[in-house]
């Protein structure tokens, strides 16, 4: 379980800056919709790439900067602790195995992306915003390796899997679950979350009126690089509107 000795040496306290805006992170993600009870944020260490930032098993909406635990590549806590990590936190760590580049990763069962996993459809970038959807999204297929189980990612294997089905795209779905986002920052993983799901409900609204033009993948780096570059912008005002909640 996750209270047993670390495998790998703990690492140097992370920033604190960086705990406080991924619990930040956690609320805006709740507070837009792209989160309910369930789901996760995570983000890799800054003193350690081989370890990773993740709350304990908490409603992301309720999250602080006291609930967040360091993980290592195995899913294991680094330090022992009275409280439990998710189920599915090896979503995270074999991502961050795979992925040397990806440096936040976000989880979700946003209901708008679920239609295209059970239909082996593609999200695709139909607007400037999703430019990081590029040629689109990977599908995952938990059926293929692992015959009937309860569709989560509970252990290295299906999050090996998972990884690879990602490949070197930014977004997978997950057939009958969710979707999983990566990117190279909190703050760009939640703009490329936010907007997943606001993809997903346009592309649905597109099919029904006819075929789709969608950006082609020249397009979609164009956009995504100019976009992202002013993710900050979008940032400030997610986290004043939960700021102005709490
Ligand atoms: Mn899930």
């Amino acid at each position: 379980m996750t209270s047993t000795s670390p495998k790998t040496p703990a690492p140097p306290k992370a920033d604190a800056a960086l705990v406080e805006k991924l619990a930040m992170a956690n609320r805006i993600l709740y507070n837009q919709g792209v989160v309910d009870g369930f789901g996760h944020i995570s983000v890799r260490h800054d003193k350690s790439p081989d370890h990773f930032l993740l709350s304990r098993n908490r409603a992301p909406g309720l999250v602080t900067a006291e609930d967040i635990l360091c993980l290592d590549m195995n899913g294991d806590l680094a330090e022992p602790s009275e409280h439990r990590s998710y189920l599915e936190r090896f979503i995270h760590s074999e991502i961050y195995k795979a992925r040397p580049d990806v440096m936040s990763v976000v989880h979700s069962h946003s209901q708008s992306v679920i239609p295209f996993g059970v239909t082996g459809q593609r999200l695709r970038p139909i607007f400037h915003m999703s430019g990081f959807l590029g040629s689109g999204s990977s599908l995952f297929e938990i059926r293929d390796g692992a015959g009937n189980t309860d569709m989560l990612i509970r252990d290295t294997y299906l999050g090996k899997a998972l990884a690879q089905s990602l490949g070197a795209s930014n977004c997978v779905l997950m057939r009958g679950h969710g979707s999983t986002t990566t990117g190279p920052s909190i703050e760009v993983v939640v703009y490329r979350a936010i907007y997943a799901e606001v993809n997903a409900k346009l592309q649905i609204q597109a099919a029904a009126l006819g075929p789709i033009n969608f950006l082609t993948e020249e397009e979609a780096a164009l956009a995504a690089a100019t976009t992202e570059a002013q993710v900050v912008r979008a940032w400030d005002l997610w986290r004043g509107i939960v700021q102005a909640a709490s």
